[in-house]
């Protein structure tokens, strides 16, 4: 009879969810029929939203509302939807650069405007709640694909001060609807790791904190246990990358100032997948996670979490490099050591649509056991040989597209001279880039002919990786490209 009781305890929660659990599978394997296409990538912009708002305004489902203008007189919505008791607040983009959760709020809208096998749940969500959607509050940002608004303030630390009008209207429309639950909707690093499980932290979670004790209260703790149902839900499709961002209090912080004001709330960040560049898939996550989170709160099913499954998750930590070669051969003064060898991967500012450029830098070298590579490469047996400079200094942009870099790579050459205005070609190229010898992964540009590369921090990497004096490999930018012979 003990046992049995025990054994109810703890299949209660599970049963209770079982609703939420069959809706995201539902979502996950019908998602294409919702996401909304003409958002495919971050660098989305004010003017790729406006006529999807355009087209809610002519939907009966949707109340669309102008709340104001940013600093440079772009407008931010209200979009509500539903007639429910219980109101949730969701707001994306405060930072400008981070529009993962702006293009799942996209498909959410597309998702309430279908008529198919799922409307019972869909009604339900509509009768029980009433949803409030603030899509990219930071447009300006937006535009130029940066953090922080145009005035160089990070929105996410003037809620204090309000100085920016966009988060004067965050705050005054949070102020206005006075919600039960809140939607803070953020991207972070990609290199975070879930604690130190070596994987990487594809959403992490976070219930505020409302004071510096971290105290727990009602409120806090019903975010809690919301965040507990879509862990649950969510590590079904990416198990092990779920982990909890750090609960310090930020009183200058909207999610921390709107606990602190009553309002449940749950911060969503989303990082890094292996090979979503894009975020497309953590995108369809978001949207899974949300709706998930509407239907438990319209159930009140989360009521039914314990509080361990929230807390039991693993911080963010930072245990990631973007590319991990280890055990490396190097020789050095005379003598051959092995050498683990990391390089991170960082985009160079480009507000153009998918068309912007990577560099690679080496980050740490030596020991580094204890760190795992989103990409790694165990370089046992492999010896790292400097390339050549080419002999001559290329001129003119005509010059260095006429280059043929494969044949240079095959002939032994990593460096290529070339006049100090064409340096910034520096860099490798997505591959839809047309310029630049259609190369996608040119050699490195230096400026003098007589460069020599240098195995430490912060250089461009630029190497060859050789097995019993043949060429195998070669590591250029962030990029391990194998040679044929
Ligand atoms: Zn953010």
């Amino acid at each position: 009879m003990k046992f049995l009781y025990f054994l109810l305890l703890t299949l209660l929660p599970v049963i209770g969810m079982s609703q939420e659990i069959s809706f995201a599978r539902n979502l996950y394997n019908v998602y294409e029929s919702y996401r909304e296409p003409s958002l495919n990538c971050r660098r989305i912009k004010h003017g790729n939203i406006l006529p999807l708002i355009e087209k809610l305004r002519h939907n009966s489902k949707f109340v669309v509302h102008k709340l104001g203008e940013s600093v440079e007189k772009r407008e931010l919505f209200l979009i509500k939807l539903g007639t429910g008791k219980t109101k949730i607040f969701l707001w994306s983009q405060m930072h400008g650069d981070e529009a993962t959760a702006t293009m799942a709020l996209f498909d959410i809208f597309n998702f309430f405007s279908a008529n198919d096998f799922l409307n019972e749940t869909r009604e339900k969500i509509l009768r029980e709640t009433t949803l409030y959607f603030l899509p990219m509050v930071n447009p300006d940002g937006a535009e130029v694909f940066q953090r922080r608004n145009i005035f160089e303030i990070d929105l996410n630390r003037d809620a204090s001060r309000l100085v920016s009008p966009e988060a004067v209207i965050l705050m005054n429309t949070f102020d206005s609807l006075n919600a039960d639950f809140g939607f803070n909707l953020h991207d972070q690093n990609t290199r975070y790791s879930v604690g130190r499980n070596y994987k990487q932290a594809t959403i992490s979670f976070l219930a505020p904190a409302f004071n510096d004790k971290k105290e727990m209260n009602e409120k806090r703790e019903r975010a809690v246990k919301l965040i507990g149902i879509m862990i649950e839900v969510l590590q079904q499709f990416i198990p092990g990358h779920i982990a909890k961002y750090s609960d310090d209090y930020e009183p200058r912080a909207f999610g921390d100032t709107f606990q602190k004001k009553g309002t449940s709330i749950i911060l969503i960040e989303s990082g890094g997948w292996k090979d979503d560049t894009e975020k497309q898939f953590i995108r369809k996550i978001n949207f899974i996670g949300m709706l998930t989170a509407f239907l438990s709160i319209a159930d009140k099913t989360y009521m039914e979490i314990p509080a361990d499954n929230y807390e039991s998750i693993p911080m963010n930590d930072n245990h990631l490099f973007d590319l991990l070669l280890k055990n490396v051969s190097v020789e050095m003064k005379g003598r051959s050591i092995p050498l683990d060898i990391a390089i991170n991967i960082n985009e160079q500012k480009s507000d153009s649509e998918k068309k912007f450029t990577t560099l690679g830098t080496i980050e740490d070298i030596g020991d580094l056991s204890g760190f795992n590579g989103i990409e790694e490469m165990d370089c046992t047996g492999l010896t790292l040989k400097d390339g050549k400079v080419y002999p001559k200094k290329i001129e003119t942009n005509n010059e260095l597209a006429a280059i043929n870099f494969q044949k240079l790579i095959d002939e032994g050459i990593l460096f290529l001279p070339v006049e100090k205005e064409l340096l910034s070609y520096n860099r490798q190229h997505d591959s839809s880039e047309g310029s630049f010898g259609q190369s996608k992964f040119p050699i490195r540009l230096v400026e003098a002919t007589g460069f020599h590369f240098q195995l430490k921090i912060g250089e461009q990497p630029a190497f060859y990786l050789f097995k019993n004096d043949i060429p195998k490999y070669v590591v250029l930018n962030g990029s391990v490209i194998g040679l044929k012979r």
